[in-house]
């Protein structure tokens, strides 16, 4: 079965579950997670019966690729119209000809929900149901965690060539570009975020741009990156000492990880986003740096940089459950001075998490 198959038949029964005949994905990333679809203009219509195939509709630029891309377990359709206009006339192949059609608040526009409103049949409902598809995708199979590893591992490797070269002397912008140059060498689509490379006073700012400022020798460089391979991301941080530094940056730096890897050994199904974040949170306002840890610990990630669960002080206190994929990124900012950020990219399981990426966590000097 492709994964595409088991996703379908997940999401029919959520369909079913909130009480809708039929739900309209019109978001490129869910409709790629569906599908396979990578292109831009693609909408599917899942039933909330399982045996009612999925329907696929792009327009004449995608009918090769959606071909090659849209399992046959689809009915897939290209069409000369508005693609919403065909979904809705898709809609008649539903039974007795009435029901209710979810659609996801964050992914129609208002003038989509205008259109819909006008073209849907007699007698169907039309009712939010945000977030259907974006739950399906916390739990990652087998395939896509597979895919966030090889982002990670091609990751620590592209950083590991960059740092070989040597970054004192460099500009943060240099380093930024030649570290988003050696992932792409090394295969990655792209970098899966603009890469942070942030030294001395700059890195207390938490998502700073990287300056065309040289990088100087015992200050503190946080660089935060990731590669995106075939479709998934990776997302990781380390800090590093160029040279000696103060006792206190050390002690920080001791603080960050000591935070860090204690929230990451709290790490398993069951306990909530809200929780994991308080293990942190706790050790860093223990240490009288509360004020100073102003995000939250972790996020999702997948085909999506950023995406549920979320990991924070206002995160929902549902379980995290077996298959997500989070960061634990606890920071520490002292503003106009320095700042300390560690992040690990991890799978969560029944009985704890791993690391998808692998570069050490002890304090480590470089030139
Ligand atoms: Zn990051
Ligand atoms: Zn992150």
């Amino acid at each position: 079965m492709r994964p595409e198959e088991a996703r379908a038949e997940r999401l029919a029964a959520s369909v079913a579950e909130h009480e809708l005949d039929v739900l309209l994905v019109g978001g490129a990333v869910d409709v790629r997670y569906l599908s396979g679809f990578t292109g831009t203009n693609g909408l599917v219509l899942a039933s909330a019966e399982a045996d009612s195939a999925p329907r696929f509709y792009t327009d004449f630029r995608y009918a090769t690729q959606s071909a090659e891309q849209v399992p046959a377990t689809f009915v897939r359709e290209v069409v000369s119209i508005d693609l919403l206009e065909a979904a809705v006339g898709g809609l008649e192949s539903h039974g007795a000809g009435v029901g209710r059609l979810g659609f996801d608040e964050t992914a129609v526009t208002v003038k989509q929900h205008r259109r819909l409103r006008e073209l849907l049949p007699e007698g169907w409902e039309l009712t939010g149901a945000t977030g259907l598809v974006s739950a399906l995708r916390e739990v990652k199979d087998a395939e896509e965690v597979a895919r966030i590893r090889a982002a990670a591992e091609l990751a620590d490797e592209a950083l590991g060539e960059v740092l070989e070269e040597g970054v004192v002397g460099r500009t943060e912008r240099d380093v930024a570009m030649a570290l988003e140059f050696a992932m792409r060498r090394l295969g990655a689509q792209a970098p899966s975020f603009p890469s942070i490379v942030v030294a001395g006073e700059h890195s207390a700012l938490p998502h700073a741009e990287p300056r065309a400022v040289e990088i100087p020798p015992h200050t503190l460089l946080t660089i935060d990156w990731g590669a995106q391979l075939e479709g998934y991301c990776s997302d990781s941080t380390r800090t590093y000492a160029t040279g000696s530094i103060s006792g206190e940056q050390r002690e920080v730096y001791e603080l960050v990880r000591h935070a860090q890897a204690e929230a990451q050994a709290a790490l398993r199904a069951g306990p909530s986003g809200r929780e994991i974040d308080a293990v942190a949170r706790a050790i860093i306002e223990a240490a009288g740096h509360g004020e100073h840890f102003g995000h939250g610990v972790g996020h999702g990630v997948g085909l999506e940089i950023h995406e549920a669960p979320r990991l924070s002080r206002t995160a929902s206190e549902q379980p995290l459950r077996a298959g997500n994929v989070v960061t634990i990124e606890p920071g520490v900012y002292l503003p106009g001075r320095f700042g300390v950020r560690i992040e690990d990219l991890v799978l969560v399981g029944e009985d704890g998490g791993e690391a998808l990426n692998g570069l050490p966590k002890e304090l480590t000097e470089i030139a």
